[in-house]
C-alpha cells in the first residue's frame, strides 16, 4: 500500500503501511528480523521474532522500553501454546483451553526457545494466542513465536487503530498492518498460577477474575505484594500528555460544569460510560478518546470511573492514567488552564 516518511527526530526507517491481505508479507518481514506493527482484538502489537535477540532488542529501542519489562509472546494456535505449558500446570492449561484464542495471557516457566531479552531476564515467560484472525495469520506466516508488546512508546496509551499506531511508531518500525479498530481496546488479562492451586491476576483486563473463577472452578485472586510481580506494572503507563481526572458517576455533572466554568475550560473532554453505551464500549474507545483529546489540545480529561468491583480492566487503566481524583473545587489546582 502506501509509504510514510520518517520524522526527522526518529530512527529514520521508512514505515510501510500494509493491509489485512498482506499477512504473508508481514509474517516474512517478522521472520527476517524486522519490526511489524499488527492489530489484535486487544490493542495494536509491535511484532518481532521472539527467538531472535537482535529483533527483541530492537523492540525495546523502538518503544524506549526498560529492558527489565518483559514482552508477551504470541503464538498462532492453542495447540502450540499448550505444547509450551508444562504438564503439571493444570490450571493454566485449563485457562488456555477455556479462553484461547482470546484476551488472556498466561505466565509460565520459560520454554527453552525463549531468549533472555524477551523474558526481561526472568525465568518465566508470558504467552498469548490472539483471537483476531489477521494476527494469527501473520504469526503463522512468520513461522516463529512473535513477541508483540503494545505498539506505543513506553508509558503512553496503547494504539487501537493503525492511524494511532503510525503516529507512535512511524520511522521506528518496518511496517504497520491496518486491520481497523481493535474490538476490545485494552490489553489482555495476565494470570499466573501458584503451585497449580490458585490463579493470580497480574494485570486486569476484559476477562475478570470472577469470570475465570466461575468457569474454571478454582480460586482466582488479585496480585499482592508477595506475588511475583508483572514487571511492567511498576512503571507509569497508559498515560496521555494531558491530565486525566477520575470522577465518580454521581459527581460527573458537577465536575463537567466546574471545568467548563473555568477560564480556558471550554475544551475539557468529558468521558462517561453512557456516551459509549456502557463500560465495555468505554474501554474499547478509551485510548482513542485520550488520543483525540491530546490532538484537540484539551486542557484536561474528566473520566467517569466504574463503580468499585466493576470493569476491573478499565478501572485499572483509568487509575494508571489519572493524575488526580475529582473533589468539588479541585480542578483549578490540578489543571493548567490556558489563561486560568
Ligand atoms: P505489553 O506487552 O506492553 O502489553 O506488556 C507486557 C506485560 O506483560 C509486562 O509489562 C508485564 O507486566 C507482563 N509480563 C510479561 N512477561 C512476564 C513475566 N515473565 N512475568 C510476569 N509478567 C510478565
Ligand atoms: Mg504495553
Amino acid at each position: 500500500m502506501g509509504w510514510f516518511t520518517s520524522r526527522s527526530d526518529q530512527v529514520g526507517v521508512q514505515t510501510r503501511l500494509l493491509g489485512p491481505d498482506d499477512v504473508g508479507t508481514a509474517g516474512g518481514m517478522i521472520r527476517a528480523g524486522q519490526l511489524v506493527v499488527f492489530p489484535t482484538e486487544t490493542v495494536y502489537g509491535l511484532g518481532a521474532c521472539a527467538i531472535d535477540s537482535n529483533a527483541i532488542r530492537a523492540v525495546f529501542a523502538a518503544k524506549d522500553r526498560p529492558a527489565d519489562n518483559p514482552l508477551i509472546v504470541h503464538l498462532a494456535s492453542v495447540d502450540e501454546a499448550l505444547d509450551a505449558v508444562p504438564r503439571g500446570e493444570g490450571l493454566l492449561r485449563a485457562a488456555l483451553e477455556g479462553y484461547a484464542p482470546g484476551p488472556l495471557t498466561i505466565v509460565i516457566p520459560a520454554p527453552s526457545w525463549a531468549v533472555p531479552e524477551v523474558r526481561g531476564g526472568l525465568p518465566t515467560i508470558a504467552l498469548r494466542v490472539p483471537a483476531l484472525q489477521v494476527a494469527r495469520q501473520i504469526i503463522a506466516a512468520a513461522g516463529v513465536p512473535v513477541a508483540a508488546p503494545s505498539a506505543n512508546r513506553s508509558g503512553r496509551p496503547s494504539p487501537t487503530s493503525a492511524v494511532m499506531a503510525m503516529a507512535e511508531m512511524s520511522g521506528r518500525v518496518a511496517a504497520v498492518v491496518d486491520g481497523g479498530s481493535c474490538a476490545l481496546g485494552i490489553e489482555s488479562t495476565i494470570i499466573t498460577a501458584v503451585a497449580d492451586r490458585e490463579l493470580v491476576v497480574l494485570r486486569p483486563g476484559s476477562i475478570s477474575a470472577a469470570e475465570i473463577a466461575a468457569r474454571l472452578g478454582c480460586p482466582v485472586r488479585g496480585r499482592t505484594t508477595h506475588d511475583a510481580i508483572a514487571p511492567g506494572t511498576r512503571y507509569r503507563h497508559y498515560t496521555p500528555v494531558i491530565p486525566v481526572i477520575l470522577v465518580p458517576s454521581e459527581l460527573m455533572a458537577r465536575a463537567a460544569a466546574e471545568a467548563r466554568g473555568l477560564p480556558g475550560g471550554a475544551g475539557t473532554v468529558v468521558l462517561t460510560a453512557e456516551q459509549f453505551d456502557g463500560f465495555a464500549g468505554y474501554a474499547e474507545q478509551l485510548y482513542r478518546a485520550f488520543w483525540e483529546a491530546e490532538r484537540a489540545g484539551a486542557p484536561c480529561i474528566l473520566a467517569e470511573r466504574p463503580p468499585p468491583g466493576h470493569d476491573e480492566g478499565l478501572a485499572d487503566r483509568l487509575y494508571r492514567a489519572a493524575s488526580a481524583e475529582y473533589r468539588p473545587g479541585v480542578l483549578s489546582e490540578v489543571v493548567q488552564y490556558p489563561e486560568g
